[in-house]
């Protein structure tokens, strides 16, 4: 989910660079990735950047089973690693990007499920845009960073602060305080 997220806000360059954040993300990749792979890979975040944006439940609901249906595969045992016995929901043996295609289809629907259907969602700054899975106990995340919070709590404070000014003056301050007032805060 967070590499979904990770990769829709800042897609990378090319095969190799897509390759590195997967690995980073803890993807053991079993075989050189290729242009192909950055395509499918693509596709699969265009795909999910539907569902992001889906007006509702239903139609997030209709577009992770599309994407699941595309994805469909039997749920496997694995050992491919070394590291341990786990579960895979596709094929070992498939390119990296019909791995991510899978990834993403299962774990979304998983996320979607098991924590909520409006867990997912774009930052609540409106310039930014970005893409965010929502972990928080509440559910409620509005932004997909603290850098994010931030800056909006910074803004609301300065519209606030307008407001007051604004109604000042309105309660028959002299033009010279309420212009006094103005230039103070600037
Ligand atoms: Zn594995
Ligand atoms: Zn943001």
């Amino acid at each position: 989910m967070n590499l979904a997220a990770d990769l829709v806000n800042r897609p990378p360059a090319d095969a190799e660079e897509l390759a590195a954040r997967c690995r980073t993300a803890g993807l053991v990749l079993e075989r050189p990735t290729t242009a192909e792979d950055l395509d499918r890979a693509r596709y699969a975040l265009e795909s999910w950047e539907k569902v992001v944006d889906a007006a509702d439940e239903q139609e997030r609901a209709a577009l992770v089973n599309r994407m699941l249906e595309e994805a469909a595969a039997y749920p496997r045992m694995t050992d491919h690693a070394g590291s341990g016995w786990h579960l895979h929901y596709r094929d070992d043996r498939k390119p990296l990007g019909d791995v991510l295609f899978s990834l993403i289809a299962v774990g979304t629907a998983l996320h979607l499920a098991g924590r909520g259907m409006h867990r997912l969602r774009r930052c609540a700054v409106a310039e930014c845009d970005a893409v965010f899975a929502d972990t928080s106990r509440t559910g409620r995340q509005r932004y997909c960073s603290q850098l994010c919070a931030n800056r909006d709590a910074v803004r609301r404070h300065r519209a606030r602060g307008q407001e007051n000014e604004a109604s000042s003056m309105y309660k028959g301050k002299s033009s010279s305080s309420v212009r006094k007032s103005i230039t103070g805060s600037v």
